[in-house]
């Protein structure tokens, strides 16, 4: 027995990953991992999710509103996008790990076996699918900035002249600030966006650079509400992907014929209500929901 796990987990490992290979492993030989953890979790493979089998679930813990921890809850968009299309793969919301997945961190956390997806404000790019693929989109957000409140001066990305900015390592928002406004803008990075608005009210960076519904979760975050303010001049587009082991077509339609049933039914116009109610966020209609893209 243990035998043929470990030859599923060989398989696993060189990437040809199967749905109940990829999706299914057993809570006891499965380690939780947090940001940075560099324990091997199992390619251990069953047969569909028998009772007792786990997901391992790649998500944001400090984005309010989009993958958020609260004691031992967790909420937002993503994870409720997550506990939909886990539900239909035949998972109970019990049976998902819900694993801590900075932006710098993805691509490893999925090549490496550490998480079986993720749900994480992970837009779809094609150096990134160079390791990893994605279901979806199922979300498409804009880069924007974030200010202080009384700030005059910061309409958009060509204001940042002279002046600090944060953003994430490993994220497209610090990598398009470097590639199209490097000139005169001082990028500071951090691990996280939470990070960067700390920094913002302290007054050492003027303004902090992502996806604007991140940025207007923060900003209405008990202890930054009207300290800060979303700009509200979108200048990319971001298509929220489902990060999922390299070549994984078979979970990728999966993935994709739950994201459908999830707007056909209604579940998803109804998640992004209420994860973005009282934020003053509007998500962009021409955009959304989207098209999904094709599995390859
Ligand atoms: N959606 C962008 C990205 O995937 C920015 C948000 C994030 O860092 O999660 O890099």
């Amino acid at each position: 027995m243990r035998s043929t796990r470990m030859a599923l987990a060989a398989i696993a490992a060189a990437g040809a990953l199967t749905l109940s290979a990829c999706a299914a492993s057993s809570p006891d030989d499965t380690t939780d991992t947090g940001a940075g953890g560099e324990t091997t979790a199992s390619g251990d493979a069953t047969d569909g999710a028998a009772a007792g089998d786990t997901i391992r679930i790649g998500i944001k813990f400090d984005q309010p509103g989009l993958g958020f921890q609260d004691g031992s809850e967790y909420r937002g968009f993503d994870v409720d996008v997550a506990t939909y299309v886990t539900e239909a793969l035949g998972y109970s919301a019990d049976q998902i790990e819900w694993v801590e997945s900075p932006s710098a961190q993805r691509e490893n956390l999925l090549a490496g076996g550490q998480v079986d997806m993720i749900f994480a404000t992970y837009s779809i790019t094609d150096s990134r699918r160079e390791t990893v693929s994605f279901a979806g989109p199922y979300f498409v957000a804009g880069q924007d900035l974030l200010v202080r409140t009384d700030e005059t001066d910061i309409a958009g990305p060509e204001d940042l002249e002279g002046r600090n900015l944060c953003s994430v390592t490993g994220s497209t928002s610090a990598e398009r600030i470097k590639t199209d406004y490097a000139e005169g803008v001082q990028l500071v990075e951090q691990p996280s966006y939470a990070e960067c608005v700390g920094l913002l009210r302290d007054g050492t960076v003027d303004a902090v650079t992502t996806d604007d519904i991140i940025l207007a979760g923060l900003a209405a975050q008990e202890g930054n509400a009207g300290q800060v303010r979303v700009v509200g001049n979108p200048f990319s587009t971001e298509n929220y992907g489902v990060g999922i082991p390299k070549g994984d077509v078979e979970i990728c339609e999966q993935i994709n014929a739950a994201l459908t049933t999830m707007v056909e039914d209604g579940s998803w116009d109804e998640a992004v209500t209420a994860n973005t109610e009282g934020t003053g966020y509007t998500a962009n209609a021409e955009t959304n929901p989207p098209e999904l893209m094709a599995c390859s």
